[in-house]
């Protein structure tokens, strides 16, 4: 039972009871929420558990409804992870850098320690090194970030078999990729939790709305935990659209990919350019001749990307996020004046 994995003073948490979780019949007089009642439409709280956005995504992935989580984006389910599983002081995240930023920052907030396993030189990870490992949860990004290659099936399914632990796949960049989603590993390892976000490939950052995928005794203790209302109503109804466009939204992703390439065989032709790394997702890491001076004298034209040369393994490497055909001609322009 995924149970075990948990906190101890969770399991007997009682969680706040809103007032939408004391009443759940049909609409009527709404008098028990100290709402404003000259409505403009978003003058009532929202669905706590965002029911209808969790049906519509349960549809989507073909899962239980029982097993979506739906969050104010990846990074308040990756806090989420750490508080449910991780004792301040005791237990361990383990990482695999290079990656993700927010893994580490949120576990230092939990005063959570940090174990760090380096990927191999081909960003693949060190099975035997992380099957030895105590850490309580695990963090895998696949496509990862930010070095953009899909982690090799095998060793994911090596991992969850052999680890002791839970298993947070980071699936941020998953609709970018040849590869494919590890939902479907869900009911085989109830120590696995899948994440995905509304951010990259649907086009809505800016609306903050993550995704987990996990077994249902997990989803139910997330609920416990959370916030109240941690959704708000404009950020479900902008997911929902969203789903309803999924046309439009595999038109951007072919985009992207189509960009992403022709970008990568461009830039793999310019003498500045050392190596362009084979990417499973919106961006590409690129290892320049000289990145300090290439960094510069794009800042300096109006181009930003991000340096991403100081950390392990990323001697000397930028990452690019593929932008319009116009944006992307704009940087090879001005990376040919080099
Ligand atoms: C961009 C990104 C996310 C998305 O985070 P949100 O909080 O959902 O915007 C998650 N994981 C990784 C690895 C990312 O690069």
């Amino acid at each position: 039972m995924v149970e075990r994995y948990f906190r101890k003073h969770i399991q007997g948490l009682k969680p706040y009871s809103t007032a939408r979780d004391e009443y759940s019949g049909p609409p009527g007089v709404f008098m028990d929420a100290n709402e404003n009642p000259f409505g403009q439409g978003l003058n009532r709280y929202p669905d706590p558990r965002q029911l209808t956005l969790r049906n519509a995504l349960a549809r989507l992935k073909g899962v239980n409804e029982a097993a979506v989580f739906v969050g104010s984006g990846s990074d308040e389910i990756i806090d989420l992870l750490i508080r449910l599983f991780c004792e301040p002081g005791k237990d361990s995240v383990l990482i695999l850098p290079p990656t993700y930023g927010m893994y580490e920052v949120a576990s230092a907030a939990h005063d959570v320690k940090v174990e760090k396993i380096l990927l191999a030189p081909d960003f693949q990870p060190d099975v035997e090194k992380i099957l030895k490992s105590e850490a309580k949860l695990l963090f895998l990004c696949s496509p990862n970030n930010p070095t953009g290659n899909l982690i090799n099936p095998e060793i994911v399914e090596a991992i969850l078999k052999g680890f002791n632990g839970i298993v947070a796949i980071d699936e941020a960049y998953i609709d970018f990729s040849v590869g494919d989603t590890s939902i479907g590993l869900l009911d085989k390892y109830h120590n696995l939790i899948v994440l995905q976000t509304f951010s990259k490939a649907f086009g809505l950052a800016a609306v903050r709305v993550g995704l987990a995928f996990a077994a249902p005794a997990i989803i139910a203790a997330f609920d416990r935990i959370k916030l109240p209302y941690n959704l708000g109503d404009l950020s479900a109804r902008a997911a929902l659209r969203a789903i309803e466009r999924k046309d439009k939204k595999a038109k951007q992703v072919q985009a992207i990919v189509r960009y992403r390439n022709a970008l990568a065989a461009q830039l793999g032709r310019l003498p500045c350019v050392d190596k362009v790394f084979p990417s499973d997702a919106n961006f590409l890491l690129v290892r320049f001749v000289d990145a300090r001076t290439t960094f510069d004298h794009l800042i300096a034209r109006g181009i930003i990307v991000r340096d991403r040369s100081g950390q392990p393994l990323l001697g000397g490497c930028l990452r690019i996020s593929v932008g319009t055909a116009q944006e992307n001609r704009k940087l090879i322009e001005a990376l040919k004046l080099l």
